[in-house]
């Protein structure tokens, strides 16, 4: 049995001092799921994360959708967000047109990223021809346009497209050495995973904060659907405590919170004091894991 003194230094007052949270949300397609989208950043703002994080679809699919939804939280809520910028199937003139529609709004953060073609990220990757040629150049880009704050991608697992742990770890240091801020990784469920990713990052001289993008489990069968897509394995533990509960809903919700308390305190042990959560745009899970975390809204 654990004992308090122990449970209480699992988060020392100083990494509680020092702890940072972001939120990720998607932007809304229709009316029903815009009004969710802003339940959960108005439940979601008072926790004081560092920024939200609005995507963007890959090929400027939701142009116009992120930009409003991030100009609207700034302005809405005063909490600081990112807008995700993707340069696949753009030329270099057309997302700088885009950057400079963030730069008007009054937007400092972006999350920086190549994105997939349209085919899916199992198809190979061709640059538009006269567009960036991959993340780490539009990081460049965005360099010489403005004084961004700019994360970036990481893959505790691989990107399904790095043939090995050499070209992932140098493609991370490229996107760094280019003017990146910090990494925020892919979702992933064995911490393990993370802590080795850190570990080739730090030997190869990447010492810019490498975030973990904490996947909360709203839906078992999307997010392992999800995760097949993007290369995160589902360990069969995780698939065993949730098979079966398809039809119950308040056992899932109960399971998928003890996943995701297990995963960030285990993580907050190792040291991590920065943690993104992808939200779905849905409050319940992400508000017990800033609990957990310690924050409480102010
Ligand atoms: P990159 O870092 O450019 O790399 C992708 C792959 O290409 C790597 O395997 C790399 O090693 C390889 N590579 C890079 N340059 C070269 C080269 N010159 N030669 C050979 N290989 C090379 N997608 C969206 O569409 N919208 C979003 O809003 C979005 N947000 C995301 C947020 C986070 C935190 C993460 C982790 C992912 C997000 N994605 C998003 C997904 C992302 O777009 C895909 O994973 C995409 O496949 C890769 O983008 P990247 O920026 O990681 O690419």
């Amino acid at each position: 049995m654990i004992d308090d003194n122990v449970r209480a230094s699992r988060q020392t007052a100083d990494q509680r001092a020092e702890l940072q949270i972001s939120f990720e949300f998607f932007p809304p397609k229709t009316d029903a799921m815009e009004e969710r989208f802003w339940d959960s950043v108005h439940k979601l703002a008072p926790l004081k994360p560092r920024f939200v994080s609005v995507t963007y679809g890959a090929g400027g699919t939701t142009r116009e959708r992120t930009l409003r939804m991030v100009a609207s939280i700034k302005n809405q809520t005063g909490v600081d967000a990112a807008a995700h910028l993707t340069c696949v199937g753009a030329s270099r003139d057309e997302v700088d047109a885009v950057v400079r529609g963030y730069q008007a709004a009054g937007i400092n953060r972006i999350v920086a990223l190549r994105g997939d073609p349209p085919e899916g990220v199992g198809q190979p990757f061709t640059p538009h021809p006269q567009g960036y040629q991959n993340a780490a150049d539009l990081v460049g880009g965005l360099r010489r346009l403005a004084d961004f704050d700019i994360s970036v991608s990481a893959y505790p697992e691989k990107h399904p497209q790095s043939a090995t742990w050499a070209e992932e770890i140098d493609n991370l240091k490229r996107k760094i050495d280019a003017g990146a801020d910090r990494a925020i990784t892919q979702m992933f469920f064995s911490n393990g995973d993370y802590l080795r990713y850190l570990e080739r990052a730090r030997a190869a001289g990447i010492t810019a904060p490498i975030v973990p993008g904490i996947q909360p489990i709203h839906n078992f069968k999307q997010i392992a659907s999800f995760a097949g897509r993007c290369g995160t394995a589902i360990p069969a533990w995780l698939a065993e405590r949730f098979d079966g509960l398809d039809e119950e809903p308040e056992t899932h919700a109960l399971v998928a919170s003890a996943v995701a308390a297990e995963q960030v305190t285990e993580l907050l042990d190792e040291g991590v004091t920065e943690f993104h959560i992808y939200t779905h745009n849905r409050s319940p899970l992400a508000l017990a894991l800033g609990r957990i975390l310690g924050r409480r809204p102010e």
